[in-house]
C-alpha cells in the first residue's frame, strides 16, 4: 500500500470515532470515551510502527523509537487527535498519523537515528475547557493544579473532573511536565487552516514563527430602556457603541504596520436581547493575533483606547477582562533549515510563512526549539466538515517531515 493510501484510510478510520455523526462533521472532545477509544487505536498504530507507547498523567500519548544514543536529547514530533465540535478530519490528525507514517518511511529506508524520535498525540489541543493546548501546557509546566478546577467546559464540567472521569488523577499533574533539556527539537506537521499555500500553488509551508492570541472580553454598559418610549437623544445604547468599537478594531488592525496582525470579534452577547428594548449591556470577545508581539500589543492598546473614547462619547461604561495572552514564538533556525533542506531534497516548491493559528508547538516553543511544516487546506477551510487536504498533499508533508526528522536526529 502506498503512503498516501494508507494515511487516507487511517484518517477515514479515525473519523469513525465521532460523538455527533448526524451533524456531518467530527465531534471528538478530549477525555470523552470516544476520544479514549480513538487514542487507543492510535496507540495500536504506534505499536505497529515499532514505537514503544506510554500515556502521561494528563493523557498525552507518546510513542518512542530509541536512537543509537538513547541519552541524547530527543526529537519530538506530533500534534493532536481531539477535535472541536462538528469539525473536520485533518486538523491535528495529519500531524499524529503523519508522524507515525514518517517513522515507518524512515525505518523502511534503513535510517538509524542517533537521537531517539518520539511521536506525540497531545491531549486537548482544542479548547473544550475554554483554553486550548491543555496537554502541551501541562508538559510545558504552564498549567497548575488550581487551573484544573478553574477551567470548565460548556456543561460546567471542570478539567479536574474530566480527568478523573477518563481515569487520570488531577493531583499528579506535575508528572506530565517535560524536562526541556531532554528535548533537542520539536517539529509539528499540520494542515495550514488558511488558503495562502493554495493561492500560491506551493505544496509545503515551512513555518518561521507562530502568531499567538491576546484575547479579552470588553463589556459595555448602557441603559436598557424602552425602544419606543426613549427618544434617540436620551439613549445609552450599548450595542450601537459596540458596533462603532468593532469597526474601529477593524480599521486599527488593518493599519497595523506589521502587516500580519489580525483582529476578530467572534462572540457578541446582547442583553436583554429583546426587539423592544434598547440594548443595555453588550459583551464582545475580542481576539487579536500576530507573530510580532510588539505590533500586537500596540493594536490592543489602540483598540482599548478607542473603545474607551467611543464609550465616553456615548455615556457607556467599559469593563475589560483578560481571557488569554499567549506569547508568539519564533521557530528555531535549525528546525527551519532542516525542513527547508528536506523539501529541497524532494524537489518541491515551498513557502516560508508564519502560522496565524496557534498549535501545541507554540506552547512547547516557550521551553524547547520548535518548527512546523504545513500542507495546504482546500479553500482554507478548517474546523468544519468540509475541511480537506488531498492524499498526495498529506503524503508530501509526511515525506518532508521524515526528511526533517532524519536530519534533526542524525
Ligand atoms: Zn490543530
Amino acid at each position: 500500500m502506498t503512503t498516501a493510501t494508507r494515511l487516507h484510510d487511517a484518517i477515514a478510520e479515525l473519523a469513525g470515532f465521532n460523538d455527533d455523526p448526524a451533524a456531518g462533521g467530527i465531534t471528538r472532545e478530549v477525555y470523552t470515551p470516544t476520544y479514549a477509544a480513538a487514542l487507543d487505536l492510535v496507540a495500536t498504530w504506534m505499536g505497529d510502527a515499532g514505537l514503544e507507547t506510554r500515556l502521561d498523567a494528563v493523557g498525552n500519548l507518546f510513542g518512542r523509537w530509541a536512537g543509537s544514543d538513547p541519552d541524547a536529547p530527543l526529537v519530538l514530533t506530533g500534534s493532536h487527535v481531539d477535535t472541536t465540535l462538528n469539525a473536520g478530519r485533518y486538523d491535528g490528525v495529519v500531524g499524529v498519523l503523519g508522524a507515525i507514517e514518517a517513522v515507518r518511511l524512515l525505518r523502511e529506508a534503513g535510517t538509524a537515528p542517533r537521537r531517539s524520535i518520539e511521536v506525540v498525540a497531545w491531549a486537548g489541543e482544542e479548547p473544550r475547557f475554554g483554553t486550548g493546548c491543555v496537554g502541551s501546557r501541562a508538559a510545558a509546566g504552564r498549567l497548575d493544579r488550581a487551573d484544573l478546577d478553574r477551567l470548565r467546559d460548556g456543561d460546567g464540567i471542570s478539567m479536574a473532573d474530566a480527568l478523573r472521569g477518563a481515569g487520570f488523577d488531577p493531583d499528579r499533574l506535575g508528572e506530565a511536565r517535560i524536562d526541556a533539556a531532554a528535548i533537542f527539537a520539536l517539529v509539528e506537521l499540520h494542515i495550514e487552516q488558511g488558503a495562502v499555500l493554495e493561492e500560491g500553488g506551493e505544496p509545503i509551508g515551512v513555518v518561521t514563527a507562530i502568531a499567538a492570541p491576546h484575547d479579552f472580553r470588553v463589556t459595555l454598559h448602557g441603559a436598557a430602556t424602552h425602544a419606543g418610549a426613549t427618544p434617540m437623544r436620551l439613549r445609552r445604547d450599548a450595542l450601537a457603541g459596540a458596533a462603532e468599537a468593532m469597526t474601529a478594531l477593524e480599521r486599527i488592525v488593518r493599519e497595523s504596520p506589521s502587516g500580519t496582525t489580525v483582529g476578530t470579534v467572534g462572540v457578541l452577547r446582547v442583553r436583554p436581547g429583546a426587539i423592544n428594548v434598547v440594548p443595555g449591556e453588550v459583551e464582545l470577545d475580542v481576539d487579536v493575533r500576530d507573530s510580532d508581539r510588539g505590533a500586537r500589543d500596540a493594536v490592543v492598546g489602540a483598540v482599548l483606547a478607542e473603545t474607551r473614547a467611543i464609550a465616553a462619547r456615548r455615556g457607556l461604561e467599559v469593563e475589560v477582562a483578560p481571557i488569554v495572552e499567549d506569547v508568539p514564538v519564533a521557530c528555531d533556525r535549525r528546525v527551519v533549515e532542516a525542513a527547508a533542506a528536506a523539501v529541497e531534497e524532494l524537489g518541491l516548491a515551498f513557502r516560508r510563512m508564519t502560522s496565524g493559528a496557534y498549535h501545541d508547538a507554540m506552547v512547547m516553543g516557550s521551553r524547547v526549539p520548535i518548527g512546523m511544516v504545513f500542507v495546504p487546506s482546500a479553500g482554507g477551510i478548517s474546523h468544519h466538515p468540509d475541511e480537506y487536504t488531498a492524499p498526495e498533499d498529506v503524503e508530501r508533508g509526511v515525506r518532508v517531515l521524515a526528511g526533517t526528522l532524519a536530519r534533526l536526529a542524525a
